[in-house]
């Protein structure tokens, strides 16, 4: 196996993913709004239940729009040919990595020293040669 290869299985897994999660939340909207529609006796338990589902899935799709946010950005960055380098040091990121993380932009190091900067550790940084 090449790593074009194993970029190419990775690329595949990414938009049957993005598949999967738009077919899903398409099914959650007719669903919720199938709920929404129906003219049962409008109790009290029923709205709850509609509330709740809304609320259930409204923060679902929110998670799904995400992560097809994620997708497309590493789909964009395969057409560009910068998927699976790290964007500070442009070393390859391991398959391994990848396969684990595909949204990864980072080698496992810079990852590392990358959130330790986040939450304003204390790492010092050390100039690369
Ligand atoms: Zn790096």
């Amino acid at each position: 196996m090449t790593r074009a290869n194993d970029l190419m299985r990775i690329r595949d897994l990414l938009q049957r993913r993005r598949r999967a999660i738009l077919s899903t939340s398409e099914g959650a909207q007719r669903e919720l709004s199938a709920l929404k529609d129906s003219d049962r006796d409008p109790e009290y338990e029923e709205q709850a239940q509609a509330e709740l589902a809304d609320y259930t899935l409204s923060s679902l799709m929110e998670t799904q729009r995400r992560e097809v946010m994620l997708i497309d950005a590493a789909l964009r960055r395969m057409d560009t040919g910068v998927f699976g380098e790290c964007v500070d040091c442009g070393a390859d990121i391991t398959i391994e990595r990848l396969e684990a993380m595909p949204f990864a932009i980072r080698c496992e190091e810079d990852a590392t020293s990358h959130e330790l900067e986040m939450r304003g550790g204390h790492a010092q940084s050390i100039p690369t040669l």
